[in-house]
């Protein structure tokens, strides 16, 4: 198994070390040709969706992995990822991916939250930690979405179809349950 890594900005080389830690092969996607190489996931790593969006297109890689994602690879998406991933964002007019059905708001909890640490249950499993990093959360979803977590009545973790979205990283604790609800998804 191999997990392709989007790595064009951001927190990238954390989700390769989780990966690495269970003992699971990635591969940076850095450019065009990298996107041909073979993968059976994908990571859209957290970091500033703004720069991450046009740096895709400007590299020309935006349409093969919006393709890819479309064609059912799995994918896990961490906080700016989760912003890739919405069809809509309620205080930004862009949008991109656009593959999951929801409403995203970035930078949703304001300044004075900017970062803050949690444990909450995910999908059933109870108390996985949390680190939400100038995080977007979910406003609204399509009934097709699955709500995976909630903090503070916020949700903060969705699943659709082949694509898991998160406001925070799993990649910076070290609980591995979120990765193995991905690596599920692969199997
Ligand atoms: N605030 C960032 C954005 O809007 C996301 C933050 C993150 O990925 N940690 O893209």
């Amino acid at each position: 198994m191999k997990i392709g890594v989007i790595a064009v900005q951001g927190a990238f080389i954390e989700h390769e070390a989780a990966l690495q830690k269970l003992g699971i092969e990635s591969i940076e996607l850095r450019q065009k040709s990298d996107t041909q190489k073979g993968y059976d996931g994908l990571i859209l790593p957290g970091g500033e969706s703004t720069v991450q969006g046009k740096l895709l297109k400007e590299l020309d890689m935006f349409d093969t992995i919006k393709t890819q994602i479309e064609s059912g690879m799995p994918v896990l998406a961490t906080c700016a990822g989760m912003i890739l991933l919405a069809n809509e964002l309620s205080n930004d007019a862009h949008a991109y991916f656009q593959t999951i059905p929801m409403t995203v708001k970035r930078n949703a909890y304001g300044r004075q939250l900017g970062s803050f640490h949690t444990e909450a249950d995910f999908c059933g499993i109870d108390k996985v930690p949390m680190t939400f990093i100038r995080a977007p959360y979910v406003e609204t979803v399509s009934p097709d979405v699955e709500i995976l977590a909630k903090v503070q009545e916020k949700i903060v973790a969705v699943r659709y179809k082949n694509q898991i979205a998160l406001s925070f990283h799993p990649e910076l604790d070290d609980d591995t349950s979120i990765y193995n609800e991905f690596l599920k998804m692969i199997a």
